[in-house]
């Protein structure tokens, strides 16, 4: 299996029945790689939850690549005026991250907690302090804390830290289940705490009456829609949103998950082919 989703790249030739892009046309190649389009999940406008899902990278050969195949059908036209380093993270850290936003269900002008700083919340951020939330961000390390307040979000703490005002909804994108208990507590009555990651380490112990009484609500994020995709794509464009990247070249791709997982960098890492 070829790696890597969040592929920027321009067609070169189309299958039969190809009816969406031409040659030329610079597209996205995310995450959902397919759907049946057939179970239960997807018929009910959910193929986020599809029964047989293909992702790319993990099902289908992805992007550390000259070349990919796509289903036209899951590929995205990519806002005009974002560079292709840019529009990358877009693809599958923005989507997510927009997924998860609509997952808090923080009600216009609320209070948003964002636990861990990286690709996805970065960009999540911009969104949410474009759609008028007050944005606390609750982080490790000095890079991701920067970032935050160069963003102007209204608030940086540490991730274990208790935000200043109750929070409206939250979301949990560090892979570590010992922050749970920690954003539940920062909930106000009724607030839901989304958990953006794919992977998370265990929840050792939550504390049912300070950390979920009150009818809070623990909720994971799993994929996405095609639906969610164009609708943050549509947002990225009105707003202006914009990736902060650090480059490689896709031969350094060990250096940049090394450089990752030592928090040498906020932002996404971005491979260039070639
Ligand atoms: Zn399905």
């Amino acid at each position: 299996m070829t790696p890597g989703h969040e592929v920027v790249g321009v067609v070169q030739a189309c299958g039969p029945g190809c009816t969406r892009f031409a040659p030329g046309d610079r597209i996205g190649v995310a995450w959902l790689a397919a759907t049946d389009q057939s179970c239960r999940f997807c018929r009910t406008g959910r193929e986020n939850l599809c029964l047989s899902p293909r992702f790319t990278g993990w099902d289908v050969d992805g992007g550390y690549a000259d070349y990919c195949i796509a289903d036209e059908r899951f590929c995205y036209r990519l806002p005009s005026g974002i560079a292709d380093e840019q529009a990358a993270p877009l693809l599958c850290a923005g989507i997510i991250g927009y997924r998860a936003l609509l997952t808090a269900a923080v009600p216009p002008g609320g209070r948003l907690g964002i636990y861990g700083f990286g690709g996805s919340a970065h960009l999540t951020a911009q969104l949410a302090l474009h759609l008028g939330m007050r944005v606390h961000v609750l982080t490790r390390g000095e890079h991701n804390a920067r970032l935050a307040a160069e963003l102007g979000v209204d608030s940086v703490a540490g991730a274990t830290d208790q935000p200043p005002e109750a929070l409206d909804g939250a979301i949990l994108f560090a892979p570590a289940g010992d922050l749970v208990p920690v954003a539940l507590r920062a909930l106000d009555r009724g607030a839901t705490l989304a958990v953006a990651g794919i992977w998370l380490s265990d929840i050792e112990r939550i504390r049912y009456d300070v950390e979920l009484f009150g009818e809070k609500v623990l909720r994971s994020v799993t994929a996405n829609t095609r639906h969610d995709g164009e609708k943050f794509l549509g947002l990225v464009q009105r707003f202006g949103i914009r990736a902060t990247t650090r480059p490689y070249p896709m031969s350094q791709a060990d250096r940049a998950l090394a450089d990752l997982a030592h928090g040498r960098f906020s932002g996404a890492a971005v491979l260039h082919a070639g």
